[in-house]
């Protein structure tokens, strides 16, 4: 026999299944609500105006190709832990951070699980809230790690489900990790409140368990990164240390650049520098070091004070715009005559929207309507625009009523 005779056909993404099946569709109706990139009110791509002005700049810069340190470019790795923690926080000042850069959030996620599993002794748990970003799983026991969860989403609801939450977390043997999304949490779009974002800081403090925080969307939740990054924040003045994954795909629109940053926070700059030397020492065998245009592009706009203001402005257009559909959407349903409450359609945050609905309301509407979705009942929101937000009410309201 040959060789790959062994070689299983594997399953098809389920994500990138939606947008194949959209493809094929020649409704010019169709909407495609499944993809996690945002698209401008044309339903377009787009490419932020800070971005192609640092772009210009460095084209100008007639700059090398020649490789980065294997933990990136340490201005982008002091710029990263600098946003993430706050222009103020001591933390970079005294030399406290391990940051490295990552190919983007997923490579950020995969270097942070080969560090845990390498070094950290207390647990090799790490426990996702159900449902989590469907590469979480995947990410973590790729890196030899056992993956559980704690309860998050209330269906009841499409809400919180705190006590849920804070009930599992209480019971979880002490030093394990807990992941937890900053803002936007995908695929719910339901984030904790700040009071219980502090109590559940105050639980897992009291239980010695270990904040992991994925900040895939910090500024592209509320349109304000220092909101969005509260609960690292909180969770830092409460005496925890702690590791963060952050990821420039969404708030720079960078998707295919992979800029994103690793972070460990350390007790002392000593113990930073040895955790500095360990993660370099992972690092090279897996990719040696990561790629230089998209870090440079997010280094200039961090840095240059008029590119950082023009993309506060535009990191807050773009999530007004997807605030502004959310509302646009439970209006149409309301005039549609629904008498179902869709009042978490606005509660919700970020890039996506737990509809609530059921998979064969899903179905219907993919069939019915064009309308792609995953089965889950996700829609991404940064797929609705103001030409179609009437269609996708409408639509909603026939498999719904
Ligand atoms: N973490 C979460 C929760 C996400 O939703 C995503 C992207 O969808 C990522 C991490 C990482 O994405 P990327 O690797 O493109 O930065």
């Amino acid at each position: 026999s040959s060789v790959w005779s062994n070689v299983e056909m594997g399953p098809p993404d389920p994500i990138l299944g939606v947008t194949e099946a959209f493809r094929k569709d020649t409704n010019p109706k169709k909407m495609n609500l499944g993809v996690g990139a945002y698209r401008d009110d044309k339903g377009k791509p787009y490419v932020l105006e800070c971005i192609k002005k640092a772009e210009a700049q460095l084209l100008k810069e007639n700059l090398d190709k020649e490789y980065a340190p294997i933990s990136g470019a340490p201005e982008f790795c002091k710029a990263s832990a600098q946003l993430a923690f706050g222009e103020k926080s001591d933390i970079v000042k005294n030399g406290l951070n391990s940051t490295v850069q990552g190919i983007s959030g997923t490579g950020s996620l995969r270097i942070g699980a080969a560090f845990f599993k390498t070094w950290y002794e207390k647990s090799k748990d790490f426990y996702i809230p159900t449902p989590s970003w469907g590469n979480h799983t995947p990410i973590f026991k790729h890196a030899g790690l056992n993956v559980k969860s704690y309860k998050y989403y209330d269906a009841n609801t499409c809400g919180f489900d705190f006590k849920g939450a804070l009930d599992d977390i209480s019971k979880v043997p002490e030093g394990s990790v807990i992941v937890l999304h900053a803002c936007a949490h995908n695929p719910t779009g339901v984030d904790p409140k700040p009071e219980q974002w502090k109590e559940l800081s105050a639980v897992m403090k009291k239980r010695n368990l270990y904040p992991f925080f994925d900040m895939a969307y910090q500024g592209f939740a509320s349109g304000d990164i220092d909101k969005d990054a509260f609960p690292v924040r909180q969770f830092l003045a409460d005496g925890h240390t702690l590791s963060v994954c952050q990821s420039y795909a969404k708030n720079m629109g960078l998707y295919g650049e992979r800029a994103g940053a690793f972070t460990i926070v350390c007790s002392s700059s000593d113990e930073a520098q040895r955790v500095m030397s360990q993660l370099k020492i992972l690092i090279r065998p897996m990719y040696s070091n990561p790629p230089v245009h998209g870090s440079r592009l997010v280094t200039k706009v961090l840095t240059d004070p008029a590119l950082r203001s023009e993309w506060l402005k535009e990191v807050k257009g773009m999530a007004d715009r997807i605030i502004t559909m959310r509302q646009k959407l439970v209006a149409g349903l309301k005039r549609e005559g629904s008498k179902r409450n869709w009042q978490h359609i606005t509660d919700q945050i970020g890039m996506f929207c737990f509809t609530g609905l059921k998979s064969d309301q899903v179905e219907r509407l993919i069939k019915e309507f064009s309308i792609y979705l995953t089965k889950d009942g996700r829609i991404s929101v940064a797929g609705v625009s103001s030409a179609n937000v009437d269609y996708l009410a409408n639509a909603i309201h026939q498999v719904s009523k």
